[in-house]
């Protein structure tokens, strides 16, 4: 107990105290998911057990809306090694490709000489897009062993957390910056906001890409939400702090990427009108009422029932003598089985593809992990933690699916659809329906 209340202390700042955003110290609760491991920190079996646990709370802040989590681990914990990879689904590589060819063909028409930064540039894979669009192209990233793959794969890339120092040592300006789900990360979140500033022309387009809150409210995806995420951005809060430091969203649109993502073009204040389409979703957030403390609460509740739900699905499951393994082993499933308390008992393993995992199991429920190619045979359920991949999954599953293995998915990014336990109890009695939905 000493040896995990040590790492906690050397790990860990304390509880916060102010808004990330805006320095008010009004935080009201908003969402508990309980003590959780760091969701990242996938451990070798013989670890199992010693994982330090950190409470894992959303606050609420009432003056500028934002939300976030009230309780910090180290940025050094959770990215310096870390075993993401983003160029190894081929949905994100599409999206990649596409942010890169509608911010050239958008913004960057005429221009000769173009270049882009990109902020937790992860394996080089977006910078390999604009690169292969003429631009001169510049990766930062804090994992040590993804930024020497980048490197060795032709992007050149600073191992480096980027903030405000980091920026002032580039002495050098950008046509693009590219942020892509790494801002709600930032505990440095003032310093690297400034740092953007300090590198973008001043005809130059930042453009940011984060999990938008409207949608994990609407989808009830509360997996979402782990120690990396700091922050989680709706329009009006996002601009609240770009504000702060100079700059300005002046158009975005939302992406199907990981489950609904903001694609948002920042620039300096006061350069560019706002878009009719950025208007229009400004309006939608706001009657939405989802920049309101209400909304959480009631997510709260909603998750709750979520999860006696899910748990019975399971159990089901195993009480029909079915097996099931979870499909991905995305850093997010850990909050899902964590909070939800599922582990080995009630799924056996979980089939992932990223390497870098093989054989270790998961933090908290210490669930093993296989690699999807080496499974001796398929189980009769998969589980799907990384349901934000779903077309993917499905298309290249077809066989699978014929074959009588069900995929079913505990977070659906449709809310127009029938509720989500109906329509998978329904998919359990229709023998045509093997895909639950
Ligand atoms: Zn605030």
């Amino acid at each position: 107990m000493s040896a995990v209340a040590t790492d906690r202390v050397e790990e860990s700042i304390n509880t916060l105290g102010s808004c990330r955003v805006c320095d008010s110290r009004d935080l009201e609760p908003a969402i508990d998911l309980g003590e959780q491991p760091w969701c990242n920190h996938f451990i070798r079996p013989t670890d199992a057990g010693s994982e330090p646990f950190y409470p894992l709370r959303v606050v609420f802040c009432t003056r500028c809306t934002t939300a976030q989590l009230d309780f910090t681990v180290k940025k050094e914990v959770l990215f310096g090694n870390h075993t993401y990879l983003s160029g190894i689904t081929k949905t994100l590589n599409n999206h990649f490709a596409g942010v890169a060819r509608t911010v050239h063909d958008t913004f960057m028409q005429g221009r000769t000489d173009k270049s882009v930064l990109d902020i937790g540039s992860n394996d080089g894979t977006q910078l390999q897009y604009y690169k292969a669009l003429g631009f001169s192209v510049l990766g930062v990233e804090s994992s040590k062993p993804t930024a020497k793959l980048a490197n060795e794969s032709g992007i050149e890339t600073l191992h480096a957390f980027f903030n405000e120092g980091v920026a002032r040592s580039l002495n050098r300006k950008f046509d693009v910056i590219n942020a892509s789900g790494v801002f709600f990360h930032l505990e440095e979140l003032h310093s690297v906001t400034d740092g953007i500033r300090q590198c973008l022309k001043r005809d130059g387009v930042f453009v940011v890409q984060f999990l938008y809150m409207k949608q994990i409210l609407k989808n009830l995806a509360f997996d979402q939400i782990y120690h990396e995420h700091l922050l989680y951005y709706n329009l009006e809060t996002i601009q609240t702090l770009l504000g702060r430091h100079g700059l300005e969203m002046f158009d975005c649109h939302l992406s199907p990427i990981h489950g609904g993502s903001i694609i948002g073009f920042v620039t300096h204040a006061g350069s560019q009108p706002s878009s009719f389409r950025f208007d229009t979703m400004l309006f939608e957030e706001r009657a939405a009422r989802c920049n309101e403390l209400v909304a959480y609460k009631q997510f709260q509740r909603d998750i709750q029932r979520k999860k006696q739900k899910e748990l019975e699905f399971l159990r089901a499951e195993r009480t029909a003598g079915r097996r099931v393994f979870g499909m991905g082993a995305p850093v997010k499933g850990n909050t899902l089985l964590n909070y939800f308390g599922i582990g080995t008992d009630l799924i056996e393993c979980l089939a992932e593809k990223n390497a870098l995992r093989k054989g270790l199991v998961s933090p908290g429920m210490h669930i093993p992990i296989v690699l999807e190619d080496e499974l001796p045979e398929p189980p009769d359920t998969y589980y799907v933690l990384a349901w934000n991949f779903k077309d993917e999954i499905l298309s290249k599953n077809q066989k699978l699916i014929d074959a009588g293995v069900t995929f079913y998915f505990p977070v659906e990014t449709d809310t127009n659809e029938s509720p989500r336990y109906r329509s998978n109890r329904l998919s359990r009695t229709c023998s045509s329906a093997r895909v639950a939905q």
